[in-house]
């Protein structure tokens, strides 16, 4: 128990109380199993022996019965009291003792005698033996007495003349109301005992003085079952009732009552036994019955449920302690899952708010972001206004030139205009206006060219889609290619490509590329001109071929200066390539231009190429 309690986290002092408490349960419960076990048994054991009692009771009773009435019957014969009225007839005497003697044989009586009324035997069935009733005084035995007082006598003594015990039934003879005499029948219980001996109970009938008379122990016999008195002993001595039989004692002693007819006796020595002891009167014998039935099977049977309610009481203790154990560990694992979910809500809370700072870190650094992003935008929209301008600053003494020199025209031929009219020379006049008004067409032109370059575009350099920019330009670009009857080759490759670039500006670059190759065909019997799209390590590759004559190699070195141009006045100001050079500069993209080994031009774009197919800014390029 001790090793168990080990396994419990109890203070010591606990321990010992709670083992104090189980001891103390089991040591109760024992007790009341054994008193209440023993109290089963003993009714069931009184229930059996009761039930042999009652035979026992019934048997002897039979005994007795059977011979009750016979001396009342034999009192009747007037042979009797004629000889108890005349004793000295000798023919008489002798048919009486026949009579009598026929009679004994008959009921299978010890002895039959009739006695006179001062208590002298007169005639007996023993007549004949050795030592025969007749001529001795049996007065002082009780069973006389009380037949002379005209009563039946019952009387159960051992013999005087034959030392036998006996049942001694005696009735008076009477002369009308007379008593003169009285008849006696003795029987010998012999063979009784024995025929009782079998049982495993021990028989025992006392007379009323509580002394044994019939025992079916051989060694109880004329022993009392308590002490008796020394007068007692001495009145029975001297009634000589039992002959000289010592009469000794059981000397049991009262242990239980269970109830009227039953008590648990100890028998005191040697036995020292316990007994279960039942009594029954039996009123008209003047005996009383018992008997002693050992405790031997009451106790084994105790000790049995003794036994079962130990086995069941340890079984329970340590289901018990099991249980307790069990739901010991189930609060445990109950409290460590607790405590673990606990750290972990803890955990997921930090985490949490970990998360919610990170999460209001980033929204705060997206807002800085665009915030930077809407800057650099300005700041690259400047830049590229900035440059656009430092260009137009390149340009500006070109443009001087281009302007100059038309003002210049403008002014002789108005000149000449007015000259011309105050000489009344109106149509010399009139060509000298329609000069002014080309020249101003003209100067319209570089105007409109420049404002498109410098006008502020969004400056959003996005990724855009490549083909959708190049059909926007071949759009504006058909009706002149339809015209020419230019054959228009398209080399583009079938996924989408995305640059990054500025989409109006690339179509412009676009347009001016396919316009001034549609003028370079101008002169070919077949004309056409090719769009390819590749791509080359992150790079796009747009190439514009055409069949026309190519540039000259003295050229090539010149043509993206601007107002360069081998074209007639009215058709090439020669700032399309050089604006377009500068567009695509911005774009951080190439233009350079070279000939076919066919012949014919060919015009390379390389732009980046970008992944993303939103129009969306890309932050790399915005930090730049
Ligand atoms: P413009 O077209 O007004 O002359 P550009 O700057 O566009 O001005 O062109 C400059 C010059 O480059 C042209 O005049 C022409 O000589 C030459 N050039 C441009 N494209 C081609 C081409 N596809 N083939 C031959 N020469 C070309």
């Amino acid at each position: 128990m001790e090793i168990k309690f080990a396994h419990f986290s109890l203070k010591k002092s606990h321990r010992q109380l709670l083992l104090v408490v189980v001891i103390s349960l089991l040591v109760l419960i024992l007790w009341l199993t054994a008193h209440w076990s023993r109290q089963i048994a003993l009714e069931n054991l009184q229930q059996q022996n009761q039930h042999q009692l009652k035979l026992f009771v019934a048997n002897l009773q039979g005994q007795l019965e059977k011979y009750e009435f016979l001396p009342e019957l034999l009192a009747t014969n007037s042979l009797l009291l004629n000889f108890l009225q005349y004793p000295n007839d000798v023919n008489t005497i002798t048919a009486l003792n026949r009579y009598l003697e026929t009679i004994n044989k008959v009921a299978n009586a010890s002895d039959t005698y009739l006695m006179n009324a001062e208590g002298w035997t007169i005639a007996a069935s023993n007549w004949l033996s050795e030592r025969p009733f007749v001529g001795r005084n049996f007065s002082y035995r009780p069973y006389f007495q009380e037949a002379m007082k005209g009563r039946l006598g019952r009387y159960f003594a051992l013999g005087s003349t034959s030392n036998k015990r006996g049942y001694y039934f005696a009735y008076p003879v009477r002369d009308k109301e007379k008593i003169q005499g009285a008849v006696v029948m003795k029987i010998e219980l012999i063979g009784f005992e024995e025929s009782w001996s079998s049982f495993k109970e021990d028989f025992v009938v006392t007379d009323p003085d509580g002394v044994i008379v019939i025992s079916t122990n051989d060694d109880w016999r004329y022993k009392s079952l308590y002490p008796l008195d020394k007068s007692v002993i001495e009145r029975i001595h001297s009634s000589r009732r039992y002959g000289n039989a010592e009469i000794g004692t059981l000397a049991i002693t009262r242990k239980d009552q269970i109830s009227e007819q039953a008590q648990v006796v100890n028998m005191g020595e040697p036995r020292q036994s316990d007994h279960l002891m039942l009594v029954q009167e039996m009123p008209e014998a003047g005996w009383r019955v018992h008997t002693f039935a050992s405790l031997g099977v009451v106790n084994s049977q105790v000790l049995k449920s003794l036994l079962f309610a130990t086995i069941l009481y340890i079984a329970i203790v340590f289901l018990v302690l099991y249980l307790f154990q069990r739901s010991r560990r189930i609060k445990e694992r109950e409290r460590f899952e607790k405590r673990a979910k606990q750290v972990l809500e803890r955990r997921v809370k930090e985490r949490t708010a970990d998360l919610t700072e990170a999460n209001i870190r980033l929204i705060r650094e997206i807002e800085e972001h665009r915030r930077t992003d809407e800057t650099l935008r300005q700041t690259q929209d400047e830049l590229i206004q900035a440059a656009k301008m430092a260009a137009l600053g390149q340009m500006s003494s070109g443009i001087n030139h281009e302007l100059n020199q038309p003002l210049a025209a403008i002014r002789s031929y108005a000149d000449n205009a007015r000259a011309l009219l105050t000489r009344n020379r109106q149509e010399e006049a009139s060509w000298n206006l329609e000069q002014i008004a080309e020249l101003t067409e003209r100067m319209a032109k570089i105007s409109r060219q420049l404002k498109v370059f410098s006008r502020k575009t969004s400056g959003r350099i996005v990724s855009v889609s490549l083909q959708a920019v190049i059909e926007n330009a071949l759009k504006i670009v058909g009706p002149q290619l339809k015209d020419t009857e230019t054959e228009l080759r398209r080399r583009l490759p079938e996924e989408e490509l995305y640059v990054m670039s500025d989409m109006v500006q690339l179509e412009q670059v676009l347009v001016n590329l396919i316009t001034n190759a549609v003028h370079a065909v101008e002169l070919q019997a077949q004309r056409w001109i090719q769009i390819a799209v590749s791509t080359r390590q992150g790079k796009a590759i747009i190439e514009i071929l055409d069949n026309g004559p190519g540039i000259e190699q003295a050229n090539l070195e010149r043509i993206f200066d601007p107002f360069f141009t081998t074209k007639s006045e009215d058709r090439g100001l020669g700032l399309g390539l050089s604006i377009s050079y500068r567009i695509v500069e911005m774009m951080h993209g190439t233009l350079t231009a070279g000939n076919r080994e066919q012949g014919g031009a060919v015009f390379t774009l390389q732009l980046d190429l970008s992944s993303v197919t939103e129009n969306q800014p890309r932050q790399e390029l915005l930090s730049k």
